[in-house]
């Protein structure tokens, strides 16, 4: 080995390190299922780059991931021909955090070791796992299409340095040997190896494969001295998922496809998987998280779905094909419908790419829609999701019927902080008469609840929406109508109750306002310009007054958040 040299890792990794090695104790055995993966990347980005540039094969095209132990030795390798990394590539990707929420990340750990494990699978920090399991790690490595010569070997014992040197490779392609801590042998074995490949990467693409030793036989049946020989024996599925029918899928399958694409280690709410023949050709396999990853709401958050183009993997998080308002759909898009060298350029170009967006879009609606059926789960999707949903009238026109019966409220029905009513609940319950549905915006739910605007409604029996979230005004905006009726915010503008109101209670307010002009000339003398007008109301029934906004005027919400952005 030549030019070594010896790195410190960055801060962040060495407190991941350690929290890793101790919160992950009684997961350990996902450290492979995270090996696994990144093989099966790095043989998807070969086969990619490989599109352009067949030489980079090195004449061995047939994508592979291998996995062998020493029991003697103590060790695990996991061994892919992909796409291999040089120097650079090695000290960015192993010394380094790759992506850039760290510190986040560390300050959303709660040490609670099942949360922590879902944490950071997610991040992606998945090849530190390594440690969890063993006290030394070599990385062996070479660039497809780079000289032998430019092979590099990283080590570290996981302690806050590592080493890296120029070798001399053969093989293009990436091999990771775990040095096992003595607690750890049980992973040196065929059994536990094989159980967890299947547990974990059956339904990835590349075949994973395990050898074995075979020994001939004599015609008597006794092995022959000597004729050991080995033979690979591929152990997981190694089909595609997606590609395979429906009917052929387990639903545990269809739950390990999930947390290997989101990155997740919690079961998703539901997925809905179509293939689609004609016009556009693709095949989808969308699912619903059931837990919100930390970049949610993140404006470079990550989102989309993984881009295949006829089976060849194209890129992460192709956000071009779902509305940001379903941005917690993850999946798996692979379609014909666009060429294999498509960039993200490209896609923001191909009217295509549109089609695709708007049939995914639906299908997403849908699977919501037969997810609100089951009632209990549907409310984890919204507490989770809700307030992203909220955001779809404002963003997609088309559908604003479809996302409205999709919502969820706490109203004046319950009175409770939970938002579990829909449209169609509220429409149901209307007085005879009533014509429109009645909300209230306020900054919490307990102002909303306790408003005096909501007095008159109370009396009379009518359910108010309580709004709340930061969204809510904005989703009002946008939202103009459900089922015929228009929506009517209680605090602005004039009351208009509909034919609820009577005859008689309307002359007796007229009568009111007659004897108290006096009054309201003074108050309004009293308060000059800050207020446009001062007028007797039928709202209270407790409250001696309160502040109603112009009917046009924007909400205190929204007003907020101009302020804020300094308009
Ligand atoms: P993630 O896979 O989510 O990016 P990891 O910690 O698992 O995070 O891996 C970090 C990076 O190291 C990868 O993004 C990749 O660039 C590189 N890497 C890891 N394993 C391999 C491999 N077997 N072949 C090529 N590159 C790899
Ligand atoms: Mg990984």
């Amino acid at each position: 080995a030549t030019h070594e040299e010896t790195l410190g890792f960055q801060t962040e990794v060495k407190q991941l390190l350690n929290l890793m090695i101790h919160s992950l104790y009684s997961n350990r055995e996902i450290f492979l299922r995270e090996l696994i993966s990144n093989g099966a990347d790095a043989c998807d980005k070969l086969r990619y780059a490989a599109l352009d540039n067949d030489a980079l094969y090195e004449n061995d095209s047939k994508l592979r991931i291998e996995i062998e132990h020493d029991r003697d030795a103590n060790t695990v390798t996991v061994r892919d021909n992909g796409i291999g990394m040089n120097r650079d590539d090695v000290i960015s990707n192993l010394g380094t955090i790759a992506r850039s929420g760290t510190a986040e990340f560390l300050q959303q750990l709660s040490g609670e070791q099942q949360k922590d494990a879902n944490l950071i699978g997610q991040f992606g920090v998945g090849f530190y796992s390594s440690f969890i399991v063993a006290d030394e790690v070599t990385v062996r490595t070479r660039k497809a299409g780079s000289d032998h010569a430019e092979g590099i070997e990283w080590r570290s014992k996981g302690e806050g340095e590592f080493t890296v040197a120029q070798i001399e490779r053969e093989a293009h392609g990436t091999e990771i040997i775990l040095h096992l801590k003595e607690d750890a042998r049980e992973f040196a074995d065929d059994y536990r190896l094989q159980g967890l490949v299947r547990k974990y990467s059956d339904h990835i693409e590349v075949p994973v494969r395990m050898p074995k030793l075979e020994t001939a036989k004599d015609d008597e049946g006794n092995p022959i001295e000597g004729s050991e020989v080995v033979t690979w024996e591929t152990v997981n599925e190694a089909t595609a998922l997606w590609v395979r029918p429906k009917s052929d899928i387990s639903d545990d399958e269809y739950k390990a496809f999930y947390k290997h694409v989101a990155h997740d280690f919690t079961d998703p709410l539901t997925w809905s998987h179509n293939k689609v023949e004609g016009k556009l050709e693709y095949t989808s396999l969308l699912y619903v998280p059931s837990r919100a990853p930390f970049d949610l709401y993140e404006r470079d958050g990550a989102r989309g779905v993984k881009l295949y183009v006829q089976r060849v993997f194209i890129m992460d998080d192709a956000e071009q094909f779902l509305p940001l308002y379903l941005r917690f759909i993850k999946g798996v898009l692979d379609t014909r419908d666009l060429s294999l060298n498509v960039s993200r350029e490209l896609l923001q170009q191909d009217p295509k790419v549109d089609k695709i967006k708007g049939a995914l879009t639906k299908r997403g609606l849908d699977m919501l829609k037969k997810l609100a059926k089951d009632k209990e789960q549907y409310q984890t999707f919204w507490n989770t999701f809700g307030s992203v949903l909220k955001e779809g009238p404002g963003e997609d026109a088309a559908n604003r019927e479809k996302i409205a019966e999709l919502l969820r409220f706490a109203t004046t029905h319950t009175d409770t902080a939970i938002q579990n009513q829909s449209l169609a609940d509220y429409v149901e319950r209307m007085k005879e008469g009533q014509q429109k549905i009645y909300y209230i915006v306020a900054d919490s739910f307990n102002a909303a609840k306790s408003s005096p605007h909501l007095e008159i409604f109370r009396k009379k029996g009518i359910e108010v929406l309580l709004l709340s979230d930061r969204v809510d005004e904005w989703l009002m905006n946008h939202l103009t109508d459900f089922d015929g009726k228009s929506f009517a915010d209680v605090a602005k503008g004039e009351l208009d109750l509909g034919d609820v109101e009577d005859e008689e209670e309307k002359k007796a307010q007229e009568e009111t306002a007659k004897s108290k002009e006096e009054l309201v000339k003074q108050v309004k003398e009293a308060l000059g310009a800050s207020v446009q007008e001062v007028k007797v109301t039928n709202r209270l029934t407790d409250s001696p007054a309160c502040v109603v906004l112009p009917e046009h005027e924007m909400g205190f919400q929204m007003r907020r958040i101009m302020e804020a952005a300094g308009q």
